[in-house]
């Protein structure tokens, strides 16, 4: 039996992409998985999916960045499984693509509240549960804001997925004295739905010649894109005794691609 058998996991964003595919292996390492997510309808099917296997899930549609939203899916958690072991920190967008001159003061904020202050809520609200037990946190930032700062109209996005990085060190040290372990994982361009749900003012960009491509495909290792699944190995590993002794650490997932 591995060491996460019957243990509690919270999954931000689990509808989609990444959290998606990091709920299904953690049900497949036999961890009961709380799913949380804004898009409800996707939501059911990954808890169908993880549900049709005789695994356990449960689904909470809550929006991560509204404090009595995200705190209420963490109780729920608790109330129903008495415990939390893991907490993966995923749900996120891309937010709107513009120039800092266009950016509006409400898009600045969607961005830095969806990503950063929902961070900081879930957090928050988990430690309390954790405390007596130890556990794995684990935030999903970004190569962007982190190693590389190349994509032109991003700059509330990579502020946020900075922040996520300097947050968690804080954390990991603040919460070392309960075992609990807070690591951050920063991928590469992962094949997942973000672009979809990104807008992009493409005119003014090309007005002021900004380009728009993302280096899909650009990684030295693999010449494509990494998979959600690629993401979901590394969060069972963080999640897992295998991982004992790391803490307040970043691991880059993006096939070199932001050593270019
Ligand atoms: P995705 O769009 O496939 O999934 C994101 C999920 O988050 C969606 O299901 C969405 O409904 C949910 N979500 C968004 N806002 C929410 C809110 N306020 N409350 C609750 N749920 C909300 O994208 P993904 O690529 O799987 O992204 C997961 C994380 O990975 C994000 O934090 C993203 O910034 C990060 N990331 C992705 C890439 C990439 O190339 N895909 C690269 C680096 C980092």
């Amino acid at each position: 039996m591995n060491d996460l058998a019957n243990k509690v996991a919270i999954i931000t964003g689990a509808a989609s992409g990444i959290g998606r595919a990091a709920a299904i292996s953690l049900a497949d390492k036999g961890m009961k998985v709380a799913l949380v997510d804004l898009n409800a309808d996707d939501l059911e099917e990954v808890k169908a999916t993880i549900n049709n296997k005789g695994q356990v899930a449960i689904s909470l549609e809550a929006n991560v960045a509204e404090p009595t939203s995200i705190q209420r899916a963490i109780d729920e958690t608790v109330e129903k499984w008495q415990q939390i072991d893991t907490v993966f920190i995923n749900a996120g967008i891309n937010g709107a693509v513009s120039s800092i001159e266009d950016l509006t003061p409400s898009e600045w904020d969607n961005t830095i509240e969806t990503n950063l202050k929902s961070t900081f809520l879930t957090v928050k609200y988990s430690v309390p549960f954790m405390k007596t037990n130890g556990g794995s946190i684990i935030i999903t930032s970004s190569i962007n804001g982190n190693r590389i700062f190349k994509n032109f109209g991003m700059s509330a996005y990579s502020t946020s997925k900075a922040g996520q990085v300097a947050f968690g060190k804080m954390a990991a040290l603040e919460l070392a004295q309960y075992k609990i372990r807070v690591n951050m994982i920063c991928p590469g361009a992962i094949d997942t739905n973000i672009e979809k749900n990104t807008f992009k003012d493409e005119k003014h960009l090309e007005e002021i010649a900004i380009p728009v491509e993302y280096p899909e495909g650009n990684q030295p290792l693999s010449h494509q894109s990494g998979s959600a699944q690629q993401v979901a190995d590394l969060v069972y590993f963080l999640s897992s005794d295998l991982s004992s002794h790391i803490t307040g650490t970043e691991v880059y997932i993006d096939g070199a691609e932001s050593l270019l």
